[in-house]
């Protein structure tokens, strides 16, 4: 990086477009455009316009995300501006005025909380930096809201979400649109407000990455058997085996799509989840593995072994000593193999 000062600020990636929640400003006259209840992207580059469409359709209530920065501060930046004419004729905090435009035309910039104080005309603006997978390329879009409700919300989730894990980095993420009843000012009643439904975000870690949080989650809380898989309700593991592998449910339950639960874990009151039922995660088949690598598999699974490949010299090894008649009893032996190196059985000599 020769060039330290134009380097320093730059963000991870370049910022390609925006995602806008409301239409385009009305031609005719000023103020702002319709609410809108999908995400409109707004791009001069036409691989990303293309490849979001083919993935989103025209009118995308979701959006898959990722944050590209670490800490709430870095992704999401919150200011009080003043725009006029398309210009921006002055940004502040609130208070204190950090950019201003000038008699010559150029901006005059101060330190935060050093700036000569707000001449007020600014209203808040958000704007969230996401990284969209779909567009598999390392490209940032900004998600703008002017929304107080949105902004206040999205810096509590961020905050959340950051506490949790101590960076936002590799979070799955869908952002979504929300409709709720907000109250605002009455135009047409200065000092009353009227509640209107607006179409707010919500940002929530997609369902596979929750269930694979909570998995760990309950790994932690059982120290005294660290290696062993916690215990998965049959819902879980649809859900897991459905969104990592692709497997879908095969015996009714419903997957991720039935969004039956609310994940969120800021929603959760309580840490532990209701309704955990143990059951074996990965019993062994009834008659013989479908193949000595399936039988391999089985036994990293159930943390007899910490490889394929130690659980396979191990296999050869006991089907060389006790030379079993089929494939059914190579099973039962390497079951009760298994077994005894987790340490639930004595293996019989
Ligand atoms: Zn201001």
């Amino acid at each position: 990086m020769p060039i330290k000062h134009l380097t320093a600020k730059m963000g991870a990636f370049p910022t390609i477009g925006k995602l806008r929640k409301g239409a385009a400003r009305p031609t005719n006259g000023t103020g702002p455009g319709r609410d809108l209840e999908y995400f409109r992207l707004v791009t001069d580059d036409e691989h990303a316009a293309t490849a979001f469409r083919d993935h989103y359709g025209d009118r995308p209530a979701s959006v898959n995300i990722f944050l590209p920065f670490a800490t709430p501060d870095h992704v999401f930046t919150t200011w009080m501006e003043d725009w006029k004419a398309g210009g921006l004729v002055h940004r502040c905090d609130g208070e204190n005025v950090v950019v201003q435009l000038n008699q010559r035309g150029t901006y005059d910039r101060h330190p935060l909380g050093e700036g000569p104080p707000c001449p007020g005309g600014c209203t808040q603006v958000g704007r969230l930096a996401v990284v969209v997978p779909e567009l598999q390329r390392l490209v940032a879009l900004t998600v703008e809201t002017h929304s107080k409700h949105d902004i206040i919300a999205l810096t509590e989730q961020l905050r959340g979400y950051h506490a949790l894990r101590g960076s936002l980095l590799g979070i799955p993420f869908i952002l979504r649109r929300v409709q709720r009843q907000v109250s605002t000012p009455d135009p047409k009643a200065p000092g009353r407000r009227v509640r209107r439904v607006k179409w707010l975000l919500q940002l929530e870690p997609a369902p596979h990455w929750v269930a694979q949080q909570m998995i760990a989650m309950q790994a932690a809380a059982l120290p005294a058997l660290p290696s062993l898989p916690a215990p998965l309700t049959d819902r879980d593991l649809d859900r897991i085996n459905e969104d990592l592998f692709g497997i879908p449910p095969d015996n009714g339950h419903t997957g991720s799509a039935g969004g039956a639960y609310d994940l969120n874990p800021l929603n959760e009151p309580d840490a532990e989840p209701e309704e955990i039922e143990p059951v074996d995660p990965f019993p062994a088949p009834e008659g013989a593995f479908s193949s000595p690598a399936a039988a391999w598999d089985w036994a990293v699974n159930v943390a007899a072994f910490v490889n394929p490949e130690e659980a396979k010299a191990a296999y050869s090894e006991l089907r060389f000593q006790r030379k079993p008649a089929d494939a059914a009893a190579m099973r039962d032996l390497w079951v009760t193999l298994c077994q005894a190196r987790i340490g639930t059985v004595e293996m019989p000599a």
